[in-house]
């Protein structure tokens, strides 16, 4: 049971186990993909002691929890030299390991075609993206591949992560390491230092809320907002993930990606900024089902078998992430969320970020 988790975990620390070592108490806000892959990265390190409370958890599907909605694939967007090229880049590898040696992630290799329309005004998309350095097979595609439509396009390996397995397999290996996991809502961020599973007050609290840092209370922040994306998901199976630069309908998408280990194909899309709307526009599903058979008829076949219609909201934020440690009272706050439409294909980099800024405010403590 729980309880029976808590007291193990209480037994390992008792000092004469775990060599009087001083721990830092951390609570995490959040069990997306940003708090669970956070919550991993920092439990590597036995001085912390660490519990994640979350409103939503891995098996929920709420508008509020954006994580389960997501493709998810890898398909970098950011501009070179920037820090989301970083953290793309840096995403890469761990997201690929887990592709090629744990089956049980829901991760898998597939070929990724992006291609291009000339007519989309903001379209970054070039034949020789920055990423194509480690990104594996990477081809600009002759004009006799192109589909109806398509000016130009690229053609890689990517993953595909099938969220209905991902999360639970993130928050297995945050139990397998210590961590506590805790269903519980908050109001206001200084409420989280009072919810460490040891009840003694927390060090740190880390704040993974994605787009509910708009109204958490001590947060507030309002240059977020949501980028409303709608899916399809069906049971048709395709090996090739499909993307284009944009479509005749402003915010509307086409995207195919099929999720690993029979989680069906997600159909998209669209990004429509500031729409709350949580119902699925049935018309705009109609419209992206007929975009993509225009695409890829060979898939589309005799029909598509539809598993559910789905809407998501990414966690917007005007100028990007935020990352960064602030003073809350007596204790330390970190923040990693507004990760948008990019939160899986920069989850490790950005963790990995809030490791170091947990490891500062530790020495800093330590030196006080
Ligand atoms: P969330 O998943 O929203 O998690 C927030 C957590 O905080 C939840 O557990 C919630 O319960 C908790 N919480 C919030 N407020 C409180 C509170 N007051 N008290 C307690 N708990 C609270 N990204 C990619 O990288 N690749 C893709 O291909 C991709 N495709 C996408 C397709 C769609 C249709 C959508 C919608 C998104 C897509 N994304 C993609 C984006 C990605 O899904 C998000 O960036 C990511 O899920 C954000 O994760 P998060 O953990 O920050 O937030």
């Amino acid at each position: 049971s729980e309880n029976q988790i808590h007291a193990r975990i209480e037994a390992q620390e008792t000092p004469s186990n775990h060599s009087r070592m001083a721990k830092t108490n951390i609570v995490i806000v959040g069990a997306g993909v940003s708090g669970l892959t956070t919550g991993l990265l920092l439990a590597k390190n036995p001085k912390y002691s660490i519990t994640v409370i979350a409103k939503h958890m891995p098996g929920d599907y709420d508008i509020e929890y954006c994580s389960p909605w997501a493709g998810a694939n890898y398909t970098p967007f950011s501009t070179a030299g920037t820090r989301e090229a970083r953290w793309e880049k840096e995403t890469w590898t761990p997201l690929a390991d887990l592709a090629e040696k744990v089956p049980e992630a829901g991760i898998h290799f597939l070929k990724s075609r992006e291609y291009v329309r000339d007519k989309d005004h903001n379209n970054t998309r070039t034949t020789n993206p920055w990423f194509k350095s480690f990104i594996p097979d990477f081809r600009v595609l002759d004009t006799s591949e192109l589909p109806k439509g398509i000016d130009g396009g690229i053609e890689y390996t990517s993953i595909c992560i099938n969220p209905a397995l991902y999360l639970p397999y993130l928050l297995g290996r945050c139990r397998a390491s210590r961590i506590i996991v805790k269903r519980s809502i908050i109001t206001h961020i200084s409420q989280a230092y009072t919810l460490h599973h040891t009840t003694k007050p927390a060090d740190i609290v880390i704040n993974c809320t994605g787009l509910s840092s708009l109204t958490l209370g001590g947060v507030l922040d309002t240059t977020m907002a949501p980028i409303r994306g709608q899916t399809i998901l069906v049971r048709n199976e395709d090996p090739m993930m499909i993307g284009t630069t944009g479509t005749d309908i402003p915010d509307e998408l086409t995207y195919v990606m099929m999720r690993a280990s029979g989680g069906g194909t997600i159909l998209g899309g669209c990004a429509q900024k500031g729409n709350w709307e949580a119902e699925p526009d049935l018309e705009m599903a109609e419209r992206i089902m007929g975009r993509v058979k225009e695409l890829d008829p060979g898939f589309v076949g005799e029909g598509l078998d539809v598993v559910r219609h789905a809407v998501g909201l990414r966690p917007w934020r005007e100028g990007g992430v935020r990352l960064e440690k602030e003073r809350v009272g007596e204790g330390w706050c970190v923040h990693n969320y507004g990760h948008a439409g990019y939160g899986y294909q920069t989850s490790f980099a950005c963790a990995g970020d809030v490791v170091k800024l947990v490891k500062e405010i530790v020495g800093e403590r330590s030196m006080a």
